[in-house]
């Protein structure tokens, strides 16, 4: 079977699996060990301790790969563990040019972390690929993009970024997080190197944290296979095993998180009590095309402002909410409502985060699989 010829929705399902060779297991065991029998040393049959590699992360991180169109596919603890790792191919010294409007945390580990150690970012707005080269120095190493951003869903053009990546010989990572691979195929534009917090839509069921990172080239694989093992920030094989099996019906909670998601934008957008919604999927959303051209679907994650609403306001309407629960995180199966001020977003400055539009009213949902009447019903008598 020429894997790579398989359609996405095969891919999710068999990109990189193979029955175990023991037993034949159809889902590869979860080989909870840390260490493998040497016969003498240095022979043993691949594996020769857990943080290096283990035949269950193994197996996930092939399937990674795969779905991501991708050569390597690495598994870490964590999205900010996969992130960490990219920052390590850094020198103190080299410049980063970043999305404004990103995650939290990721914006966290970026200034409360890598600038002690030397490192320079700059947030800048992205939307317009031509504003970038102006922040783009000999010593700018990395771009960073997140798209669609949190929370404010604007959508950056990959290929516009990755044009500017390759003339200045720049790195491109895309956290592509909020799309999954269903939706949108850095690598296949271009980036160099896709991450994702596999926490959110790849495992899907809220039960699990997880990070990884995808890319093509060879070198860039070892170097940052030398990152994970030196600083050892894997995770473990049951959590491997978790986000593996998410990953397999990622194809059709992805679609039914998309027909949900168009229903409950076009209800808010209709609504008399709602100022304004954010999602790509709206014509009028001022990146529609972009996101017409490099997404195969609009996704479930909606940003709105209530009309004439505070802080106090939103709080309440995130508090009335019975079938979305108020939490942090996304991408799972069950409808999430956030407050990205006082949440996701708290770490941000608030004139940061003002300037991005993370004003103290806004609202952001993580559409669920459940009934879609069910969950409007729910909005309803949240805004009234
Ligand atoms: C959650 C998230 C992260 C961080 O991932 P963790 O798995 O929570 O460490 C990074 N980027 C985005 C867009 C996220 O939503």
């Amino acid at each position: 079977m020429n894997e790579k010829k398989l359609n996405f929705n095969s891919k999710v399902i068999h990109g990189g699996q193979n029955p175990d060779k023991a037993y034949g297991a159809v889902m590869p065991p979860i080989y909870q060990t840390s260490t493998y029998a040497q016969n003498t040393p240095g022979d043993h049959l691949g594996y020769a301790y857990s943080r290096s590699g283990n035949p269950t992360r193994s197996a996930l991180e092939n399937s990674l790969a795969s779905i991501e169109n991708g050569n390597y596919g690495m598994a870490f603890g964590s999205g900010m563990a996969a992130i960490d790792a990219i920052l390590k191919l850094l020198s103190p010294g080299d410049e980063v040019v970043s999305t404004s409007d990103l995650y939290g945390g990721s914006y966290r580990l970026f200034k409360k972390v890598f600038e002690n150690y030397g490192i320079v970012f700059q947030f800048i707005e992205m939307e317009d690929v031509d504003n970038i080269e102006k922040y783009i120095s000999n010593k700018t190493k990395l771009l960073w993009v997140e798209t669609p951003t949190n929370p404010m869903m604007s959508i950056i053009d990959i290929k516009g970024v990755v044009a500017i990546s390759k003339k200045h010989n720049i790195l491109l990572a895309v956290d592509n997080t909020f799309a999954s691979p269903y939706l949108q195929q850095p690598l296949d534009l271009g980036a160099d190197i896709v991450m994702h917090s596999a926490t959110k839509y790849l495992s899907g069921h809220s039960d699990v944290v997880l990070g990884a990172l995808i890319v093509n080239d060879k070198e860039l694989a070892d170097k940052l296979y030398f990152i994970q093992n030196a600083s050892g920030a894997i995770c473990g094989p049951m959590d491997s095993f978790l986000a593996l099996r998410g990953i397999k019906t990622l194809h059709v909670r992805m679609q039914r998180h998309c027909e949900n998601g168009e229903k409950i934008a076009n209800y808010l957008n209709a609504h008399s009590k709602i100022e304004k919604v954010y999602w790509p999927g709206f014509v009028a959303h001022p990146n529609h095309q972009i996101a017409k051209e490099q997404m195969s679907g609009f996704g479930g994650m909606i940003s709105f402002v209530p009309k004439g609403s505070s802080y106090k306001d939103a709080i309440k309407i995130v508090e009335s909410l019975k079938l979305f629960t108020l939490a942090e995180s996304l991408g799972g199966v069950e409808s999430l409502v956030g407050h990205p001020a006082s949440m996701t977003h708290a770490s941000i400055p608030k004139e940061e985060r003002e300037k991005v539009g993370v004003v103290d009213s806004l609202i952001r949902l993580s559409v669920g699989i459940e009934d879609i009447d069910d969950l409007i019903s729910d909005l309803e008598q949240a805004l009234n």
